[in-house]
Parts: C-alpha cells; structure tokens; sequence
C-alpha cells in the first residue's frame, strides 16, 4: 500500500472534483468563500510545481437558485427552471472563480461539456485538441456540464462521472474526487456504526459496486457513492488511479500527491475492451 500512495508523488496531470455541497456553507446553501479560496490556492500551487491541472467544479444550478433568492428545494421543479438557474449560476461561479485564480497570477478557462463532446467524434477531437492547447499555455481548465442544454435524465448528469470523463479525455495521472465524506465504507456510516473505512481498493468488484448503488446522494449534488464508484470504474479502466477524499479540509490535495495516507485510493487496473464513447454512449441506457 505504501508504494501506492509513493506513486502519487509523481503524478503530473491531476483532475480535480469538487462537489456542490463542498462549495457552500451548509447552513445558508451560500458559497464559502475561505474554501474556495484555499482550493484555488492549492490548484496554483500544483501549477507552480509543474503539473497540469484540471478542476471540475459543481455549483451553477446551487449559486444561480440562491441568486433568485430561492432557497427552498422542490423536488418536481421542471428541468428548464434548473437550466435557468445554470444559465445564471454558471457565469456567476465562474466569474467568482477567475477572479480568485487571478489573485494568483492564474490564467482559468471554461469548458463546458455534454455527453455528445465525448459520443460525437468530431466533438471529442477539437475538446480533447482544446485541453491540450490550454496545458500548453499553463492555463487551468475549469469544467462543468453544460447543464443549460443538457437533461439530466439523458445526460452525464453528474460531476463524478463526469469527472472520470475528463479525466480520460485528457489522459490525466490522476482524479481526485473531494466530497463530504471521508472516502469508502464498506456501509453506509450514517446508518451503520460497523461500516468499516477501506484506505485502499486493488480491485473494483461486483460486489463493491453493488453496494455503492444503496447510497444516496447529498442534498446539493447529485452523486452519491453510486456516481463515485463509477467514476473509479472509468478511472481504472482507462489507466488512471482515483482518490475518494473529505473535502472540509481542501489542503487535503497537497497531503494526498506528498503520498500522506488520506482518503480511499482506487488503484487503476486498465481493460483494454474498454471504450469510452461507447461507455458514454450507453449511459443511462443500461
Ligand atoms: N452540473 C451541476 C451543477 O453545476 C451539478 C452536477 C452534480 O452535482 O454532480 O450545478
């Protein structure tokens, strides 16, 4: 295990994926700006030490419902009306977003996918040529869904996956998923006080996903640890080893890639059959 988590110190392309309920306080759904703050601090810091970074980020439907001043969730809200709140979160977290990275001499650009940027070929090669020429520049890519075309029923629909998506497009080292809990259990903790941590997993097996599909995602996002396993599928199929980290505290990320023993590793165990448009393709379809 200690080899495994030595191995992180070399990573130099690092995919990076924080979740809504990371981003606000959870009293008041509003951003936390000391947070955001200190992760964009920490995605810099790896840019200064050479690598290459990506940083997924949730959020646009959550920042653009609290810009209207609607606080309270319904649960048969239309999905235009969650477009519409996308429309006005996006721009509003990217604009807190490029103003805190430029507080660090960075450069942050926006891109914004849907399943088709993968399925489609032509789509896949100009985003794939776009991340590339944004690494060349030394600039950090920032990545959501673009949830204002996108349904989510037939869509990615969630971060994780969509996470592990990027991750493969741009050939990454690693992904790194920061989110409110710690990392794997082998139950659910809140409901079960035996449910056991598990520091690292060799092997992604049925039964590790079955059991990923009994939990439930938090209020905020939409991935539970069922997204999350998924996710480490993609990831370690593709070649790229996944950690399941707590994001409440994001110097989480320097420990992690200094090897320090934080969070769940998903060790990568590549399958050649593999193929991610198909994957993607398939979605939602299985
Ligand atoms: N793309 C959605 C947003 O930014 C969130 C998806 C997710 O929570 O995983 O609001």
């Amino acid at each position: 295990m200690t080899d495994f988590r030595e191995s992180l110190k070399d990573k130099k392309r690092i995919v990076v994926k924080i979740g809504s309920s990371s981003l606000q306080h959870a009293q008041t759904g509003n951003l936390d700006y000391a947070k955001l703050d200190i992760l964009v601090r920490e995605l810099c810091d790896l840019r200064n030490q050479g690598k290459d970074v990506v940083l997924v980020t949730s959020g646009a439907i959550a920042v653009g419902k609290k810009a209207v001043q609607l606080s309270d969730k319904t649960d048969d809200n239309p999905i235009a009306v969650k477009q519409a709140y996308a429309a006005i979160g996006q721009a509003r977290l990217m604009m807190t977003y490029q103003k805190i990275f430029a507080e660090y001499n960075q450069v942050a650009a926006q891109i914004l996918m849907t399943k088709y940027t993968i399925v489609d070929n032509l789509n896949r090669f100009n985003a794939r040529n776009t991340f590339a020429e944004l690494f060349k520049l030394g600039v950090i890519p920032i990545v959501n869904e673009n949830d204002t075309v996108a349904t989510h029923e037939i869509e990615i629909g969630d971060n994780d996956t969509l996470s592990a998506i990027v991750a493969s497009l741009v050939d990454a080292d690693l992904l790194l998923l920061l989110s409110d809990i710690d990392g794997l259990y082998t139950d659910d903790p809140h409901n079960n006080p035996d449910a056991r941590y598990i520091e690292v997993v060799e092997e992604l097996t049925q039964e590790l996903m079955e059991m990923g599909k009994k939990t439930t995602g938090s209020d905020s996002g939409t991935g539970g640890m069922n997204t999350k396993l998924q996710a480490a599928k993609i990831a370690s199929s593709v070649g790229i080893d996944m950690v399941i980290a707590n994001s409440n505290d994001v110097r989480n990320i320097r420990r992690i890639l200094d090897g320090k023993n934080i969070g769940t590793l998903f060790v990568a165990n590549v399958d050649e059959q593999f193929d991610l448009p198909l994957y993607v393709q398939q979605m939602h379809v299985r």
